[in-house]
């Protein structure tokens, strides 16, 4: 009964593993042949400021427009390009598209618009990542200020000395890096001590839950305050409500990024005029 039991187990087991095995095989043939046809394109998300009242930047975050199943998001499809080995290029494409829409906002008047990027482990830990990024914002046209580069910590833990020269080398080239999905790593604090990020944005997480007075805000809270005393940026991602975007406000956060502001869309449906005045919120 027992080795019944056993042999069955191990058969489904091996089943479902092989399925799994051809549908990541699939997977990693349907990446290619889209990296192939272009089928990456990129979604922007504007970035409210409080100070300037004004969208000041847009992130760009890349989509896969597949034949059958629409529009995909990165949960579908991220790791398993970076596990083959084509979040590279992938980032590249990304970067070339959106800078050179950054361009063209720009000049179309909104001149001072940033566009923040996100960079994925295998391209930071290139070795020539500094003269990938030259060449790009040389094709560009952009200035080097108009751009971020967004970086997660466990990318800048893994190997702290290239993290560190890496991340002094785009700044001298003079674009900003922002640390992203800050808060989630466990060893947060020593990161603003050892890199000089230029802002920071605070993990959607301890906004998610938080109503303004309980234990997530009194996080956001101290998140906010420690990384203004060291002077960084402080952007707070995952805004979806209005209580949500007055509390972050009212607690000296200089930008706010969300779905109430906006969802990520394509460049023909980003909004960069929005205003958040004196009628929508309470001046505290
Ligand atoms: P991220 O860089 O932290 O980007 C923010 C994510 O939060 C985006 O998910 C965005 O759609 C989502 N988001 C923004 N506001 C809200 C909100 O109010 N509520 C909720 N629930 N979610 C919100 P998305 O576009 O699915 O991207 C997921 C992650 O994939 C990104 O997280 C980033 O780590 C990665 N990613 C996206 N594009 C690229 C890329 O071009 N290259 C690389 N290497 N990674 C990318
Ligand atoms: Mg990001
Ligand atoms: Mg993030
Ligand atoms: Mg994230």
């Amino acid at each position: 009964q027992a080795k019944q039991e056993g042999r069955n187990t191990i058969r489904l087991f091996k089943q479902s593993n092989s399925s799994e095995l051809l549908t990541r095989l699939g997977l990693v043939h349907e990446l290619n042949q889209a990296l192939e046809q272009q089928a990456f394109i990129v979604y922007y998300q504007p970035q409210y400021s409080f100070k300037q009242q004004k969208v000041t930047g847009v992130e760009a975050l890349v989509r896969w427009c597949h034949q059958e199943r629409g529009v995909l998001t990165p949960f579908h499809f991220l790791n398993e390009a970076e596990e083959f080995g084509l979040l590279s290029q992938i980032d590249q494409l990304v970067m070339k598209q959106a800078f050179s829409q950054t361009k063209t906002w720009q000049d179309e008047g909104y001149t001072e618009l940033e566009v923040s990027v996100n960079m994925s482990y295998h391209l930071f830990n290139q070795v020539n990542v500094v003269e990938v990024m030259k060449q790009l914002i040389r094709e560009s046209g952009l200035m080097p200020e108009s751009i971020c580069i967004e970086i997660t910590e466990s990318i800048a833990l893994n190997q702290v000395t290239h993290a560190f020269d890496t991340i002094k080398a785009f700044q001298a080239l003079g674009v900003k890096v922002a640390l992203d999905d800050f808060g989630t790593g466990y060893s947060s604090l020593s990161q603003l001590r050892n890199f000089t990020f230029d802002r920071v944005k605070v993990d959607q997480a301890f906004i998610r839950e938080s109503t303004g007075e309980d234990m997530d805000a009194k996080f956001v809270e101290a998140i906010i305050h420690m990384a203004k005393l060291f002077g960084f940026d402080v952007v707070i991602e995952g805004i979806e409500t209005f209580n949500q975007l007055v509390f972050v406000r009212n607690n000296y956060a200089d930008k706010a990024q969300g779905y109430l502001i906006q969802k990520p869309v394509s460049k023909e449906q980003v909004q960069l005029d929005l205003k958040f005045d004196d009628r929508t919120y309470p001046q505290s």
